[in-house]
């Protein structure tokens, strides 16, 4: 069976800059870049708020670049999805892959990311990148002094709609129940805001545009009737969902599947196994947090590690 120092799974900025910080380290660490390599950014287009790009780039091409720099550091980096694994205390982590492959590992990162969750009619799925998006701070800017919609009612969608009323004209914002989820203090703030315009029992009901969004067509539930509205941009705002399911029999998570670290650190409650990224975090869920905590997961992983290797030789 093969035997690894540090394996990371997912390959998002997190997985890669752990990648980048443990491959400097000596760790030879080996990534399986999971589902969807490169992560959420491998889906948008041009990113402008990553430091360092001053001319921004697009997301595909920067996760290019992160996974280049790992690989050149010397980061095993494998296709494959991590299906299964057995934790425990201490370790050494037993990983399969792809349901065969199994591998012991000394420490294990976890940066499986989080996916957004998306509405399911065709049009945004034809749209999605042209006008359609699930992240407001990512691709508010393009649509800066136009109409815009955005979908979702809990604080991520408030938050978002108060944002995008800072760029934008006039954001629509699509409420499928009479009530928002969000915090007293996000709704207060999006109802005082004179530029959004609640649209409560509110579905969208189609996304109109064949290369770009030009207008969504919103049914009222209660109604049964159906308005247009023209806009630039459709933002989903309904929630991300962490993906940690084959983690859960093992790792501390809260209610809705983020894995629980020890608070500034990415220590997870089993001694040996890290977590950074959107997989523990709900709040930020940027490409520069994410990275960061990647740095931190190597980092605790090396350190963990160092500790563990003086006592043995003691
Ligand atoms: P939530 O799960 O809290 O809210 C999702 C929202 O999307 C709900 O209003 C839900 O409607 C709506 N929704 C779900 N599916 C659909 C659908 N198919 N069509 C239309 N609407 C739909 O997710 P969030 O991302 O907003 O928040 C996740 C967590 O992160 C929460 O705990 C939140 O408090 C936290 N958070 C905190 C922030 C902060 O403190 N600054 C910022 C952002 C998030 P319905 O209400 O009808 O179910």
């Amino acid at each position: 069976m093969e035997h690894v120092e540090c394996l990371i799974i997912g390959s998002g900025p997190a997985g890669y800059t752990a990648a980048i910080y443990a491959a400097r380290a000596d760790m030879k660490p080996v990534v399986y870049e999971g589902l969807q390599p490169g992560g959420q950014l491998t889906i948008t287009t041009e990113v402008e708020n990553y430091p360092g790009f001053p001319h921004g780039v697009q997301g595909p091409e920067m996760m290019n670049m992160f996974r280049e720099q790992a690989v050149r550091l010397g980061a095993d980096v494998r296709y494959g999805i991590v299906t299964k694994v057995e934790f425990t205390n201490g370790g050494p982590q037993k990983v399969w892959v792809d349901d065969k492959h199994e591998i012991m590992a000394d420490a294990v990162i976890i940066s499986t990311g989080a996916s957004a969750k998306w509405l399911g009619i065709p049009s945004e799925q034809r749209l999605n990148g042209s006008g359609v998006s699930a992240c407001a701070v990512c691709d508010g800017f393009f649509y800066r002094g136009q109409d815009v919609a955005i979908v979702g009612a809990g604080d991520t969608a408030c938050e978002e709609a108060t944002y995008l009323s800072k760029i934008c004209n006039k954001v629509y914002m699509i409420v499928r129940r009479d009530e928002f989820r969000a915090s007293k203090a996000m709704q207060h703030r999006v109802l005082n805001t004179k530029n959004i315009e609640v649209l409560f029992n509110s579905e969208t009901d189609e996304i109109l545009g064949e290369k770009g969004v030009e207008a969504v067509r919103v049914k009222n539930n209660k109604s049964g009737e159906t308005a247009e509205y023209p806009i630039k941009g459709f933002f989903v705002a309904i929630g991300h969902q962490p993906n940690t399911d084959i983690f859960k029999p093992y790792l501390a998570m809260d209610e809705q599947g983020y894995i629980i670290t020890k608070a500034g650190s990415s220590y997870t409650n089993v001694e040996g196994v890290f977590c950074a990224g959107d997989a523990q975090d709900k709040i930020y869920r940027q490409a520069v947090t994410a990275a960061g905590s990647g740095c931190m997961a190597a980092l605790d992983a090396e350190r963990w590690l160092g500790a563990k290797q003086a006592v043995q030789t003691a």
